[in-house]
């Protein structure tokens, strides 16, 4: 079986395109009128596609077909629905910031998807592809997981359906992550450790695909974010655009009109692209992804792949990545585990080509500031990697008209984060 690799020779030029604040100001082009990259099906431009094995296609067009069969039909929306709404307590509300929007000087709203079941928006996708598992008649389903945020919302749809569950986790990762493992075990999961190349969450997803191959007839793989091999970056994206789709209307029962500007954090780019995407025909909205800049010192040590990556395939599909001159991955680093992934998902990295999301980067210590700043200002303590998108926003409050309404993805919750971050802030 041939190892899935990016592709060797393309060259690492790291900090190159680093963005800056101002760009999202810049008007939206004409390619954006007729988007090009639904005409081709798993492609976004240049990107995405289905670079495997030939014997992963057999389960990938399976998925293909439940995409186009099961997602739409009233009998999955409507159990799906009913589900969100009973078990995972959508639809999550929206809350505006009053005491920091009187400090920036702008209108901060945050879309709490932190109040939802298991405490981040990894839910809506784990439940959606589980209750799409079950509809296709499997018993079985498999997930990657780095942080161990994935394997548990997996786990936990797995267990309300009563599906067998395996979660493949790097080696270093069940070491670093042990009470996610341990949630996962009392789930009801069975944890792997999978000790290949860096025992990391890319070696988990090799693992994975691996296992998919030789149980595909009654397994499904619960990819975790918007990239991997298509159908995986569309599926997942119909999955998590729930979060764009309400704070769409919320904003404009609440406010009279849309937001002026709408921000996520990227790690794969789910959340990101759940949000963003119901607003990308709304031309006047400016969008904003923030990645993880790392420590900020140059090298790979980051997790910002549409900044700092260059083009070249993983995981079944052409992207950007953090690689060097052999076509060797980088590992990824970021304050936030749920960040570091050296690749991103194909959709955000044609957004980016076409000009019609802005890319930024925050870097740990704005992180770490934001985390502190919410927590203080609003008594709401969010993700470390969500903390990346209200950095930005802390940062560039000042570049956006008196009164701006900014609409903020506030992913998940923090408490899983309080520990770590304590090694970096002190707190009297
Ligand atoms: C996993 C995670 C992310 C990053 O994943 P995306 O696929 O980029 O959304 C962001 N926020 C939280 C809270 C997470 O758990």
């Amino acid at each position: 079986m041939p190892n899935i690799v990016a592709h060797p020779g393309i060259i690492c030029k790291p900090h190159l395109r680093l963005a800056t604040g101002c760009a999202i100001m810049r008007a939206i082009p004409q390619v954006m009128k007729n988007l090009p990259h639904l005409n081709r099906p798993g492609y976004f431009g240049e990107y995405g596609g289905r670079y495997v094995p030939e014997t992963l296609m057999p389960p990938l067009l399976e998925v293909e077909k439940a995409l186009s069969e099961i997602l739409p039909s009233t009998d999955f929306q409507s159990r799906l629905k009913d589900l969100l709404s009973e078990y995972c307590g959508r639809p999550t509300p929206i809350t505006h910031c009053d005491r920091l929007s009187r400090e920036l000087g702008i209108d901060l709203f945050l879309k709490r998807e932190d109040l939802l079941h298991t405490g981040a928006h990894k839910i809506n996708n784990a439940l959606g592809q589980a209750l799409l598992a079950q509809m296709m008649g499997k018993t079985h389903v498999i997930a990657e997981t780095g942080a161990g945020q994935h394997g548990v919302a997996t786990a936990t749809a797995a267990a309300k359906f009563g599906l067998k569950c395996t979660v493949f986790m790097g080696a270093k990762d069940v070491e670093r992550q042990a009470p996610n493992v341990q949630r996962m075990k009392l789930l009801g999961a069975r944890v792997v450790a999978v000790q290949n190349g860096s025992c990391t969450l890319k070696d988990a997803i090799n693992e994975a695909l691996r296992f998919w191959i030789s149980h595909q007839a009654d397994t499904m793989y619960v990819f975790g974010t918007a990239a991997g091999p298509h159908p995986f970056p569309t599926l997942v994206r119909e999955l998590q655009k729930v979060i764009g789709t309400e704070a769409r209307a919320q904003m404009i029962a609440r406010t009279g009109g849309l937001p002026d500007a709408v921000v996520a954090c990227v790690g794969g780019g789910s959340n990101a692209i759940g949000m963003l995407h119901p607003f990308v025909q709304d031309e006047a909205v400016k969008l904003i992804g923030v990645e993880a800049g790392g420590t900020g010192e140059p090298g790979c040590e980051n997790s910002a792949a549409i900044n700092l990556g260059t083009p070249g395939v993983l995981h079944g599909a052409r992207m950007n990545l953090l690689q060097d001159a052999h076509g060797q991955i980088c590992e990824s680093s970021s304050i936030s585990a749920g960040l570091d992934y050296p690749g991103v998902g194909p959709e955000h990295v044609y957004l980016h080509e076409i000009g019609r999301v802005h890319y930024a980067v925050a870097y740990d210590h704005e992180a770490l500031a934001a985390f502190r700043k919410l927590s203080e200002a609003e008594g709401i303590i969010p993700a470390l990697e969500s903390s990346h998108a209200l950095a930005w926003v802390f940062a560039h409050a000042g570049d956006f008209s008196p009164g701006s309404k900014v609409l903020v993805n506030l992913s998940g919750r923090g408490d899983k984060d309080l520990a770590h971050a304590l090694h970096f802030i002190q707190l009297d």
